[in-house]
């Protein structure tokens, strides 16, 4: 039998996940004033960038991190929508601007290792957070706290426990919370490019048969690129040289940013959704992929997650010596259930109006963004509500 380490410590929260959504949430909860002690094994290799919106930014600003991420991120000024597919009716070509609500930028786009280098060191610095390199075996809850059995054979134990733990979370299984969990037919394939034309500040989604295909300026002649495709195609794709990848995506872009070299190596996403029957049980609280994921489509997931911990921040700040009471958990289930619920219903609908045939559909398709096309205040409306349910900027 293990030898098991035990204590009598407690911590006010125990975060487990070292990804970007644990580690903003390790952040965030000790800036909230309260002891964390912080599971985070070294995450996998992510060649993913993110599109972080501006009220994400906020939050990093107000953590202390946004500093050290900023010279490496590029501003998203204008987004715009293509249909890229060849079907009877197409949608017309729609464009929002970021200026159009007052503001210098949609977000900023930063590769997801320059995010959470910046984030690891920034939680390394801070005192009240003490990071372990162990993953989570085993979470009990006992009443007026719950207890983490650690890889290493420690016993953890904290007021509140936050499963930051992604997809497959087990403080999620630990806690019975069960997930409703939909697969799709469809593969992202993720790389970095450069180009000879301009980006222009300019996100572009096209949008066809298979799913969205994006590409998001990275910096000066560079961009990110997320290809969502059929697996069989995305996986030969991905076989590909970089010179045939290369004019692939400059073909299948309409050579919109000029011809594309492949800049870097690439990374293929099965893509599924998933939700949470709940956000919260005694003791646990979910936030991030643990609680709900998505097609990548509008840059919703990770901009979703980091509102997640700005809402668990904020229920645990308005309680005294327990933060993991029925009362804060109970705020924070209010708090999230319309923002996830409205996030994944869009984002699931739009994915799916991509992928059918179905004519009436198409046609509804088509109206909808022709009315976000020229209607000013429904415009207004939709990039406020991108960035978030009542976005406003800080300050104001
Ligand atoms: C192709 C693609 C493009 C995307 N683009 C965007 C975008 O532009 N903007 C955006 O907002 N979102 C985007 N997303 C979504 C975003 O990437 C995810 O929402 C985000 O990475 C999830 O972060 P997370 O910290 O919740 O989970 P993860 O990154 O999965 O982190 C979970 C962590 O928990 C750790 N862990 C697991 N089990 C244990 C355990 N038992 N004990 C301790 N640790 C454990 C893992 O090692 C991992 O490090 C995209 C997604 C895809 C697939």
């Amino acid at each position: 039998m293990t030898a098991h380490t035990t204590t009598d410590h407690l911590d006010d929260v125990a975060v487990v996940g070292g990804g970007p959504a644990g580690l903003i949430a390790a952040l965030a909860l000790a800036a909230a004033g309260r002891s964390v002690v912080h599971l985070a094994p070294p995450p996998p290799t992510d060649r993913r960038t993110s599109a972080l919106l501006q009220g994400s930014v906020d939050l990093l600003e107000r953590l202390g991190v946004w500093e050290a991420v900023r010279p490496q991120a590029a501003a998203l000024r204008t987004m715009r929508l293509v249909d890229g597919s060849r079907r009877l009716l197409r949608a017309p070509e729609t464009r929002f601007d970021a200026s159009e609500i007052d503001l210098d930028a949609f977000g900023w786009n930063v590769e997801n290792h320059v995010l959470t280098t910046a984030l690891a060191a920034r939680v390394a610095a801070e005192p009240a957070i003490r990071s372990l390199d162990a993953v989570a075996r085993q979470v009990t809850v006992r009443g007026g706290f719950a207890e983490i059995l650690t890889g290493d054979g420690d016993l953890l134990r904290a007021h509140l426990v936050v499963g930051a733990d992604g997809r497959k979370s087990l403080v999620r299984d630990a806690a019975g919370i069960g997930t409703r969990e939909r697969r799709y037919d469809q593969v992202a394939l993720v790389l970095n490019c450069r180009h000879d034309g301009p980006h222009r500040d300019t996100s572009t989604e096209f949008h066809t048969e298979t799913g969205p295909f994006t590409l998001v300026p990275l910096g000066d002649g560079r961009s990110s690129i997320v290809l969502v495709e059929r697996p069989a195609v995305a996986e030969r794709l991905a076989a590909l040289s970089d010179a045939d990848l290369g004019a692939e995506l400059s073909r299948r872009s309409q050579r919109l940013l000029g011809t594309i070299e492949v800049d870097g190596p690439r990374q293929t996403y099965p893509l599924s959704s998933l939700k949470a029957a709940s956000m919260t049980a005694p003791r646990i609280a979910l936030v991030g992929e643990a609680a709900h994921a998505f097609p990548p489509i509008g840059a919703q997931g990770l901009n979703l997650g980091i509102r997640d911990v700005a809402d668990l921040a904020k229920a645990v700040s308005r309680t005294g010596d327990d933060c993991g009471s029925d009362e804060v958990l109970a705020a924070y289930g209010r708090a999230r259930r319309f923002d996830v619920a409205s996030r994944q219903a869009g984002v699931d609908l739009l994915n799916r109006s991509l992928l059918t045939d179905f004519l009436p559909v198409q046609f509804a398709r088509g109206l909808a963004l022709q009315a976000a096309r020229t209607i000013s205040p429904l415009r207004r409306f939709l990039m406020r509500e991108g960035l978030a349910p009542d976005y406003r900027p800080a300050g104001s």
